[in-house]
């Protein structure tokens, strides 16, 4: 627990959130501005800063927040269209939140993000 971290927050119960999935070691709610029909975050409970840090540290904990990401994708449906799965890393990699997290995005086609 990070105390000024806002998924730390979340994790505790601190900061209210839509829970979609959860495991021992993983939480799965809904992004508050969400840019897609379904846009899941995935973390896990332990606080790590990016994708990064996160397989340096325990790989088998990453390998779980890849599984919860699949498992909310199939319970939301995602699975016969298919789905977008992001980890933004780092200031030109987008990121806001230094909270590992994936996005499940899915619902409507996204489109190429790569030429
Ligand atoms: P990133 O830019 O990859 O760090 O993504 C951070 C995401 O967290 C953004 O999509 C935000 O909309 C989302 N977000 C920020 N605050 C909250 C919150 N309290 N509950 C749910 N999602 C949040």
């Amino acid at each position: 627990m990070t105390d000024d971290c806002l998924f730390c927050r979340i994790v505790a119960g601190e900061i209210p959130a839509t829970v979609v999935h959860e495991t021992d070691d993983t939480l799965a709610f809904r992004d508050i501005d969400p840019k897609a029909p379904t846009h899941v975050l995935v973390i896990p409970r332990a606080h790590h800063a990016d994708v990064a840090a996160l397989t340096a540290a325990d790989p088998a904990l990453a390998g779980k927040v890849l599984a919860a990401c699949a498992a909310v994708a199939e319970q939301e449906g995602l699975t016969g269209d298919g789905y977008r799965l992001i980890f933004n890393t780092g200031r030109f990699g987008g990121q806001e939140v230094f909270h590992v997290h994936g996005h499940v995005l899915g619902g409507r086609p996204l489109g190429r993000m790569l030429a």
